[in-house]
């Protein structure tokens, strides 16, 4: 088996019910394409999303949840709630979660671990600050995150991993090539070592992928798709990036 294809859209709080109106070409483009089509949208839209499309070629998920399956937590929302309003994936460990709400390794794998018991393939998202890139620590923070964020039972089919620096979110900036097939190199090798299905896990690169960019990205060895913000607002945007994952 190799790493299914997955271009995943992860709309933060962004969108509203007027926005709806984008998905039906992202449908579209998502029943024509062989990969994966996910978008995240914020926790309000993901039963509106999954009713209107009803459950097919677009997968709809969430963008964080509560570790526990239910409880006394004002505010927040389990893994089992995303799935009972239509979501199959929940990204995780997003760096805006890291720094809004100072998430750890630790809590990152608890939430993880909910993800799969309640049904859900958990998106994990890893990366480096340019001060711990320019101070020669990627590859030690990669392996570190990784190391602290995966739950026990993570399998290919469960988990995705999302390589997503931080200086390359929201920013118009990406790494070098050379820079993403160092670090997916990594997470492959890893994984490996690991998992006994980690040659097949997904491995996104996530920051600033845009049309131009994204098929010189999805030539890279072990990239298998990406996780992209601004440009999954837009079916415009989004479409020419499935095509080139395609
Ligand atoms: C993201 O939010 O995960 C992301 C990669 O954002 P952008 O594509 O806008 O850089």
């Amino acid at each position: 088996m190799a790493p299914r294809k997955l271009a995943a859209g992860n709309w933060k709080m962004n969108g509203d019910l007027a926005a709806m109106d984008q998905i039906d070409a992202m449908l579209n483009s998502a029943e024509d394409a062989s990969c994966d089509v996910l978008i995240c949208p914020p926790a309000l839209l993901i039963h509106p999303m999954v009713a209107r499309i009803g459950a097919g070629d677009l997968l709809v998920g969430g963008q964080d949840c509560h570790a526990e399956a239910k409880g006394a937590h004002t505010g927040d929302i389990s893994a089992e709630q995303l799935r009972d309003a239509g979501a199959s994936h929940i990204i995780l460990g997003h760096s805006e979660r890291r720094a809004d709400h100072a998430e750890t390794d630790a809590q990152i794998r608890a939430k993880a671990a909910a993800a799969h018991r309640a049904g859900l393939v958990a998106i994990i998202c890893l990366g480096e600050t340019e001060a711990q890139r320019d101070g020669g620590q990627t590859l030690d923070v990669i392996a570190a995150q990784l190391d602290g964020s995966l739950p026990e039972g993570a399998t290919a089919a469960n988990t995705v991993i999302a390589y997503e620096p931080v200086w390359a979110i929201g920013t118009g900036r990406t790494p070098s090539t050379d820079q993403i097939a160092e670090v997916h190199a990594l997470l492959r090798a890893r994984l490996s070592d690991r998992l006994a299905t980690g040659a097949d896990v997904t491995l996104l690169y996530g920051g600033s992928v845009k049309a131009s960019n994204a098929a010189e990205i999805f030539a890279l060895p072990h990239v298998d798709g990406a996780l992209v913000g601004g440009a999954s607002l837009k079916a415009a945007d989004f479409l020419p990036i499935i095509e080139a994952l395609d």
